[in-house]
């Protein structure tokens, strides 16, 4: 860590990223602070305090930042927390553990972010890379922490980077050599205040970029393509609507990659516009770190989706079963139904969170059926009478809700687990839904 100009550091927040940055800034000699609001679990407190950080749990007092040069935040953590205004008082630098990952190594980095679309950009990169025998391994906001994960790399082993905007805020100096940005809706407007300062913390996935680096942007998105100008890295452009120079695009049978054609997409698995997207994206990633277009086409005729995310489970008897678990409001469901020209049997419901869906009801051209489970059943019953669904069910279980749609399919059918709510009426979490409704649907099989 010799880029890393600071000896007394403060880690606000103990979760992994916050434990690991620790270990890491204590390993290279220099004086570390842990504050966390909450009491930390003994085995935890006890390698820290043997390694030499002091602790203060259980509250944020302001003292905490007394003899501090620098934070290292939570992503969690928003900035409207006491602590962290008094640190913008005092002129003390605010990161995120990110920085330190950025600093830890010389390998190529792929830094990936956007509003949607990040987990299956970067796993998509990261599968087309090591497919193509450029190893790479994955962390970040996907689960596994930037800074462990960078210490185990190879020499010519490749980080690939999924950033959210929580992370990105907090950096200053760190930079992927390649960097993607899906696009830019409007989110977490409780963290960020105002959407520009939500765009701009997106937008520090390039700020340190130079003209040596690459960045790789959706041309299909006007705040992205706008963001995307004041650049000064090499900009490397995609499209699902037509030719563009210098990057990937797609036209009605194909997608391709500046001249070349890359892949049939009569071949892909993966479905839907917004999964073009995200293969456009990693695309670039992987023909601008070297990987063959063999190794791509193969990923992309084999990856069935990350779980839980429109993910082709099985085909049973010429029945397709898509589990999107993790679409737990409209939106998300409109997409999925939006990815389908064959028949569909939706499987929705969850929890209520007071809203009504009649946004729905434009996307139900193609459902022939619908099968409604938890809070939300009634509601979306009256959705699915307004829109003449031939074929309505109600359950309380997915079970049966799988079992009734499979007896009511024909071939070709999708059988579709959209619900269009959160999970937590009948499940701990979006995963646990998902996994109960693959296991219904192996027991078919
Ligand atoms: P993230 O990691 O950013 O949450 P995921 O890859 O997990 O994104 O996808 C989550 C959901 O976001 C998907 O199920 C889909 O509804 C939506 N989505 C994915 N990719 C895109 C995209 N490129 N544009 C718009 N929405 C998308």
């Amino acid at each position: 860590l010799t880029n890393f100009p600071y000896d007394r550091v403060l880690v606000l927040g103990l979760a992994k990223s916050g434990s690991a940055a620790a270990k890491l800034l204590l390993e290279t000699g220099r004086k570390v602070r842990v504050n966390d609001k909450q009491a930390v679990e003994d085995g935890l407190l006890d390698e820290l305090q043997s390694r030499g950080a002091e602790l203060i749990t259980g509250s944020h007092p302001l003292s905490v930042l007394d003899d501090m040069e620098v934070i290292i935040k939570n992503p969690g953590i928003p900035y409207d927390n006491p602590v962290l205004v008094e640190a913008a008082r005092r002129d003390i630098p605010i990161l995120t553990e990110i920085e330190l990952a950025g600093m830890l190594v010389d390998n190529t980095i792929i830094g990936i972010t956007g509003s949607n679309g990040k987990t299956t950009t970067t796993t998509l990169a990261t599968e087309m890379l090591n497919q193509g025998n450029q190893a790479a391994k994955i962390a970040g906001n996907i689960g596994t922490v930037a800074t462990e994960v960078a210490q185990t790399l190879g020499e010519n082993e490749k980080l690939v980077l999924e950033l959210s905007s929580f992370q990105l805020m907090g950096v200053q100096t760190f930079k992927p050599n390649i960097a993607v940005l899906l696009n830019i809706f409007e989110a977490h407007l409780d963290y960020h205040k105002t959407f520009d300062n939500y765009r701009q913390a997106k937008c520090n996935i390039f700020a340190s970029q130079t003209s040596d680096d690459y960045l790789v942007y959706n041309a299909d998105d006007p705040i992205v393509e706008a963001s995307a100008a004041i650049a000064a890295s090499m900009k490397v452009p995609f499209s699902a609507l037509g030719r563009v120079e210098n990057g990937a695009w797609a036209d009605e049978t194909s997608i391709y990659f500046c001249d070349e054609k890359i892949a049939d997409k009569k071949d892909i698995v993966l479905v839907g516009k917004h999964n073009l997207e995200n293969i456009l994206a990693a695309v670039c990633a992987a023909k601008l770190s070297g990987a063959a277009n063999e190794a791509i086409r193969y990923v992309l005729q084999t990856f069935t989706g990350v779980k839980h995310r429109l993910q082709h489970v099985a085909t049973v008897r010429d029945r397709m079963f898509y589990n999107d678990s993790k679409a737990t409001n409209i939106l998300a469901t409109q997409k999925a139904l939006s990815a389908f020209t064959n028949p569909v049997i939706l499987l929705a419901g969850g929890l209520d969170r007071g809203n009504e869906f009649d946004d729905l009801r434009p996307y139900l051209e193609n459902v022939k059926g619908i099968v409604l489970f938890g809070e939300t059943k009634e509601k979306l019953k009256r959705i699915a009478l307004e829109a003449d669904i031939p074929f309505i069910r109600t359950t309380d279980r997915l079970d049966e809700a799988v079992k009734l749609a499979f007896d009511h399919s024909e071939q070709e059918d999708v059988i579709l687990l959209s619900p269009a709510c959160a999970s937590w009426d009948q499940y701990r979490t979006f995963e646990e839904r998902g996994d109960m409704f693959e296991q219904a649907v192996h027991r078919l099989m």
